[in-house]
């Protein structure tokens, strides 16, 4: 294939990318925007491998790896959970920088192209930024991954003089990128170079670790972020304009989502940069066992169906148990019998809700739940105080009203959904447990609140039979 060929594919690759990400803005045409996507991929990668740039000798290598990390990649799509997709898009971004650090390593040392003057300084600034954002997220991608799947604690670790540290590693980053850059030779570079390195694995683990419990889904579209911009690191290295382009597409989409995931959780954007944000000043939580005072009235399936059946309109708040649960097949059961007999039902999404941006959305859309039915915290939250019933479905977080009332709440300040202002909120859920952040939520202990204790699909499947009888 022709260099010509070649720049032609990657613009039309390019376009395939910028509408696949416009197609994803909107559930309705997201399905187009993945088809947008995979085509501009495919054709990005045959573009790659048959182009002017490899060499004939090693493509069985190429395609042997293709045919590896395809298999795997095979594999893990058709068997992962709904619930563990945070957790593997988590590993994704790592394998994103990973994949940075690695090529950074080969550029500098392959000798084929001779750099001089201006152009080796640039190419070696490119090799040392591209590794420096390369590891920290491949190590602060690792973390989250420990931390959504619950193989590491959810709680801040917090050093002390943690923002000291960072600053004195940076300091030292700088100090041995001119030591890098100056260097004589190739061995002599590969001292500051794996120093580095090290560094910003450090500072990836460091950064996440101090992140706690309800904050995560900025760090999350953070690291998307930075996966983005590592990959346009390698371009760089690489001298590919694909590359460039596309991680500057995945690296400013993901800012201007974890931007409006601060917005949602009423955090400050730079803080979120400086790491450990969002921990100082609130009470630590509650530790398990150490419940607010307070009754809760737990009911049946049968009564929560005799309310549905007397409400007019119903708010049904969405939250990760109902993924644990898989209930979402069952919640669009219920939600069409009572829209049949006159009920005004609808769907409040917090922007948090689940364990990834859009998670909610993507459940109601897998099972067909109407569109125009489903709408954001912002559009729905004043209409509570007109509800009848709030049905909360393996949610706790993002309905907790301390974040509301009580400022040494760890979530205070966070916008929540306000159910308790419905006449009669339902919270479904297996026990008095609490959510992500590990914090108490008084809305159970609310007058007007009912708990349907138990798994939410066994429960709502008790709830439809008994409309339906
Ligand atoms: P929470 O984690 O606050 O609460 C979920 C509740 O679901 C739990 O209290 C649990 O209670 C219940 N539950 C679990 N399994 C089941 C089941 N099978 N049936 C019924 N209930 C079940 O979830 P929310 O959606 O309310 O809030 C999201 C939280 O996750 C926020 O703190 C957010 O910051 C955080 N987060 C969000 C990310 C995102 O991008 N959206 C990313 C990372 C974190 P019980 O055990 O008693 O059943």
């Amino acid at each position: 294939m022709s260099a010509n060929l070649v720049t032609a594919a990657y613009i039309a690759a390019t376009i395939l990318f910028i509408l696949s990400l416009g197609g994803l803005a909107n559930p309705e045409t997201a399905r187009r925007g993945n088809t947008y996507g995979i085509i501009g991929m495919t054709i990005a990668v045959l573009a790659t491998v048959l182009g002017p740039r490899v060499a004939a000798a090693g493509l069985p290598w190429i395609i042997a790896a293709m045919v590896v990390g395809g298999g795997i990649g095979l594999y893990a799509a058709r068997t992962v959970q709904m619930t563990q997709m945070p957790e593997l898009v988590a590993l994704m971004h790592s394998l994103v920088g990973l994949a940075a650090c690695l090529v950074g390593f080969a550029s500098y040392v392959d000798t084929s192209i001779a750099y001089t003057g201006a152009e080796k300084a640039i190419h070696e600034i490119e090799i040392y930024v591209g590794i420096l954002i390369g590891a920290v997220t491949f190590s602060g991608s690792v973390i989250a991954f420990g931390k959504l799947s619950g193989k590491i604690g959810g709680k801040p670790m917090l050093l002390p003089g943690r923002h000291w540290i960072n600053l004195a590693g940076l300091l030292v980053v700088i100090w041995f990128g001119r030591e890098f850059i100056a260097a004589p030779s190739i061995e002599a570079g590969m001292t500051p170079l794996i120093v580095m390195t090290v560094i910003a694995l450090l500072f990836g683990v460091h950064m996440v670790m101090a992140i706690g419990g309800a904050d995560m889904p900025v760090v999350v579209s953070m690291l998307n972020s930075y996966s983005g911009w590592a990959a346009a690191a390698t371009g760089f290295m690489l001298s590919n304009d694909l590359l460039i382009v596309t991680g500057a597409l995945v690296g400013s989409s993901g800012a201007i989502l974890s931007y409006i995931m601060c917005r949602a959780m009423n955090r400050n954007f730079i803080s979120v940069i400086a790491g450990g944000f969002g921990t100082g000043g609130g009470a630590p939580a509650a530790k398990a066992g150490e419940q607010p005072a307070g009754e809760v009235v737990a009911v049946s399936a049968a009564e929560v169906a005799e309310l549905l059946r007397d409400a007019k309109n119903v708010i049904i708040v969405p939250g990760y148990g109902m993924a644990v649960a898989q209930a979402q097949h069952t919640v669009y059961e219920i939600t069409k019998y009572l829209r049949e007999k006159g009920v005004n039902v609808r769907f409040g999404i917090h922007p948090v809700a689940g364990r990834m941006p859009g998670h909610m959305n993507v459940l109601l859309a897998e099972a067909k739940v109407p569109y125009d039915i489903v709408l954001e915290m912002d559009e729905i939250n004043e209409d509570f105080p007109d509800t009848d019933v709030a049905m909360v479905i393996g949610a706790n977080d993002i309905v907790n009203p301390a974040a509301q009332d009580d400022p040494a709440s760890p979530i205070a300040g966070m916008p929540v959904l306000e159910v308790w202002k419905a006449k009669t909120p339902i919270v479904m859920k297996r026990s008095m447990a609490s959510g992500y952040a590990g914090v108490d939520n008084p809305l159970f202990y609310k007058e007007n609140n009912r708990m349907l204790f138990g798994d939410a699909k066994k429960m709502l499947d008790e709830v439809l039979a008994a409309l339906k009888s």
